[in-house]
């Protein structure tokens, strides 16, 4: 079982507006910003605005509503910045082994650049 959701996570204060973040998306169900250690020309988090810790957390509680929407809105904020046809990389972390740093759902944009095999 995942650990519980911790209200005071960076992410989590972001969604509050407690710490500022540069917003690229905001709907119902997501919102997306740049990430602060850019690791590509383009480096963007999208959030669900529930709270889920993780992927696993998400995939196995979210409503179909809900699952739908944040799926969409990542398809989205790709399509808007313009990273369809040259392509682009989405990635999620989940838990230790998967390095995951702040417990709260984010999927990783990597884009803007060939981006070769894989970034770590
Ligand atoms: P993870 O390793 O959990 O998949 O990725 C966490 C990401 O969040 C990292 O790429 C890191 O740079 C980013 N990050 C951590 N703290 C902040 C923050 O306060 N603001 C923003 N915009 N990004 C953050």
């Amino acid at each position: 079982p995942t650990q519980p959701y911790d209200d005071d996570n960076i992410f989590a204060k972001i969604l509050r507006g407690e710490i500022p973040s540069n917003k690229v998306y905001d709907d119902e169900w997501a919102y997306a910003f740049e990430d602060i250690n850019a690791q590509a020309q383009v480096h963007v988090l999208v959030i669900p605005k529930g709270r889920y810790v993780s992927w696993d957390d998400f995939s196995a509680k979210a409503g179909p509503e809900e699952i739908a929407g944040f799926v969409r809105a990542v398809g989205k904020v790709a399509r808007d910045l313009g990273l369809v046809e040259p392509g682009y990389r989405m990635m999620a972390n989940i838990g230790a082994h998967g390095g995951q740093e702040v417990p709260h759902l984010h999927v990783h944009i990597f884009g803007g650049e060939p981006l070769g095999p894989m970034i770590a």
